[in-house]
């Protein structure tokens, strides 16, 4: 059986639907489930035109729990490919355990009222899927995702062990408007915004948020500032190559972008606490998302191309040596194919391959698993065939910063 729920009508369902459609050898049936039906219709009708098949579409409020189990139990799927928000995550995997189905996301858990990226929550359900012998696969997106097996895969073919991890993302699309977020709005600036976190020297150490900047010449884009920040996949990789001395995440961002967050942040609209306004409770960063450009509607307008990678350093046969892995992804590409710009491909499709590889058996296990415990060969072999092909290149010296 190779029916697959997937939860989440945004721009990266959008993405992780239309290419299962293309893949219709490995999903037999999908059906797309969130809180505004219309949006699954609308993909669905675009998925139709496209491809040519029919996905089932349903209304589901995925934090009712009671309600998320009756759904999956009436779609009988092997699979729940939770594409919702961070939020949803641990309402999502109660279902599954409750419905006895497999489960997968992109992005981990957040509680609403406090910015805190840890796997700790979904860590804690490892017992739970272990004895329903039911695999939950956590981070199946770019980053987390590919970043992750990029990692993974540099450890098995290129060194022995790895000394330092540097991930970049680069993002040198433009999409026209004077300040928007390539994903969801909130969940974007409450990553943004956090203090920026990376492992050294056997302990982690935190700065200021966007308080460390580099410049950095990325192929396809050029040179950008990236600015060191806290990334869930850190954690997770510390967790499973713990022999890595030093790990950290960078991020493009323009000066301009820069300046509206700050702005933003001095009088408060990024807050997540609820102010009254006009005898309402409102939460600033909610109110602010609601004018902001929906991600969705950049694809478009958005020109240029994403660049994200790994820097690796470490040894192989005791010479130190350094290795680079990176896709590039153009956004009026990704738009012309599936109607979604760059961003949000680069997270659908590594979805769809994690839930391929899921469904083929090609990833089995019963427990919770990040990404990087598997086998990375498969999944770095779809990237090529789906639209994300990756480049591997030797440097010739550390990074120098
Ligand atoms: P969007 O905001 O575009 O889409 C989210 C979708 O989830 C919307 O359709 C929304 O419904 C739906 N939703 C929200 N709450 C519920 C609920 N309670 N029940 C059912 N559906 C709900 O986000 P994106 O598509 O940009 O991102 C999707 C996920 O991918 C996020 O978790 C994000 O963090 C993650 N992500 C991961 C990346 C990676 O590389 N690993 C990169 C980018 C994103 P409605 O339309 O009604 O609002």
């Amino acid at each position: 059986m190779s029916k697959v729920l997937v939860i989440g009508a945004g721009g990266v369902g959008s993405v992780a639907v239309h290419k299962m459609a293309m893949n219709a050898g490995i999903f037999s049936e999908v059906a797309l489930a969130s809180r505004t039906k219309a949006k699954c219709d609308a993909i669905a009708e675009s998925v139709k035109a496209r491809t040519g098949v029919t996905i089932e579409t349903y209304q589901i409020d995925a934090d009712d729990v009671a309600a998320t189990t009756a759904l999956i139990e009436a779609v009988q799927p092997a699979l729940v490919v939770n594409l919702a928000l961070p939020y949803q995550d641990l309402h999502i995997m109660d279902a599954c355990l409750a419905a006895g189905v497999n489960y997968m996301d992109t992005a981990n858990y957040e509680p609403i009222d406090e910015a805190k990226f840890e796997y700790s929550w979904q860590w804690a359900y490892q017992e739970r899927f272990k004895a329903a012998g039911l695999m939950a696969l956590l981070g199946s997106g770019f980053d987390p995702g590919v970043t992750s097996v990029f990692a993974t895969w540099i450890r098995k073919h290129k060194l022995d062990t790895i000394r330092t991890l540097d991930i970049l993302d680069c993002n040198g699309g433009d999409h026209g408007q004077h300040f928007a977020t390539n994903f969801n709005p909130e969940i974007n600036i409450r990553e943004v915004t956090a203090p920026a976190r990376h492992f050294e020297n056997g302990k982690w150490i935190e700065s200021p948020a966007l308080s460390k900047k580099q410049s950095f010449a990325f192929e396809a884009v050029g040179p950008k500032n990236m600015y060191l920040m806290y990334h869930e996949e850190l954690e997770s990789l510390h967790q499973h190559l713990p022999e890595i001395e030093r790990i950290r995440f960078w991020m493009t961002f323009g000066d301009a972008y820069i300046t509206h967050l700050t702005v933003l942040q001095n009088v408060g609209m990024t807050r997540i606490d609820p102010v009254m306004y006009e005898g309402h409770e409102i939460v600033p960063l909610q109110f602010l998302k609601a004018v902001l450009p929906e991600p969705s509607s950049l694809g478009s307008t958005t020109k240029g191309k994403t660049n994200i990678g790994d820097i690796a350093t470490g040894f192989k046969d005791g010479e130190e040596r350094t290795f680079y892995v990176y896709n590039i992804c153009d956004h009026e590409d990704a738009y012309a194919e599936t109607g979604n710009q760059a961003v949000s491909y680069t997270t659908g499709v590594p979805a769809m391959i994690g839930a391929a590889l899921v469904l083929q058996g090609k990833w089995a296990g019963a427990g919770v698993f990040n990404i990087e415990q598997f086998d990375p060969d498969p999944f770095m072999d779809m990237l090529n065939q789906h639209g994300l092909p990756w480049t591997c290149k030797e440097l010739g010296q550390p990074l120098d910063f």
